[in-house]
């Protein structure tokens, strides 16, 4: 329902929950946040409110990361449980994968990735993303291009912002038929399906197009189609008041 994405120099984790808050107005029933730090990824996830979130990470503190994702679901495949929230990580715990929408094909692709030998632990429509993006990667090493390369082979509408471990200062987002946005800050950027989340930060947005794939980092955004070529870019400034 619900995405947030950021890489910068401040902590991720509290960028990210600040964010999730000020879309907790379109509702949810679980909520979850992944922080890239030490070389490694640590992930948290709970159904109900934020506060069920906020108590659990305050019993089991993430390292501070400066790399990290989150996510607020509105179930539509698999109940709200805490298995079913997002994020979704393969089975090595190096992808975390948040979605928004439906990924129609789902059941094939989970059944081609069991006869692989992965092992898929939830009922959702998305933990497929994260095991093929397992995949790709081990052959290419370049998650926009992993990302690239799973897009075309997703039926539906889909947001989806991940993140992987052995590429630690970068986040990547798709979209197709479902929205996303990019901020643009001094050092820092954000990702996010609604400029609200990060308004506090940064006015200057970039609207993702149909089909497209963006690669973040602290020092700029990068956008291809999910056919790898050079997309053009719709820059913006958000003037609407934020309290509003
Ligand atoms: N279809 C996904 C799920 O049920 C994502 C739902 C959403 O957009 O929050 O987990």
């Amino acid at each position: 329902c619900g995405i947030v994405g950021y890489v910068g120099p401040q902590s991720a984790l509290d960028v990210v929950m600040a964010g999730l808050k000020r879309l907790e107005y379109r509702g949810y029933d679980s909520a979850g946040v992944a922080v890239l730090a030490d070389g490694g990824l640590a992930a948290a996830k709970k159904a109900g409110k934020l506060l069920n979130l906020e108590k659990e990470l305050d019993g089991r503190p993430l390292p501070t990361g400066a790399t990290g994702i989150g996510h607020t679901r509105w179930a539509t495949h698999g109940g709200p449980t805490d298995t079913n929230a997002h994020p979704h990580l393969d089975n090595a715990g190096r992808v975390a994968v948040v979605h928004n929408g439906i990924i129609e094909n789902f059941a094939l692709l989970r059944a081609e990735l069991e006869e692989r030998g992965h092992a898929l632990g939830s009922e959702t429509d998305t933990e497929v993303v994260a095991h093929l993006l397992a995949e790709e990667f081990s052959s290419c090493a370049d998650l926009a291009e992993a990302m690239r390369l799973v897009c075309r082979r997703l039926e539906g509408a889909f947001t989806l912002v991940a993140v992987h471990a052995d590429e630690p200062d970068v986040v990547v987002g798709a979209r197709r038929n479902s929205p996303l946005v990019v901020g643009v800050g001094e050092g820092e950027a954000f990702l996010a399906s609604d400029v609200a989340a990060f308004i506090a930060h940064t006015r200057s947005a970039i609207e993702l197009g149909q089909d497209q794939v963006v690669e973040l980092r602290r020092d700029g955004v990068t956008v291809t189609g999910f056919d790898g070529l050079p997309a053009d870019v719709r820059s913006y400034h958000v003037d609407w008041d934020a309290s509003a």
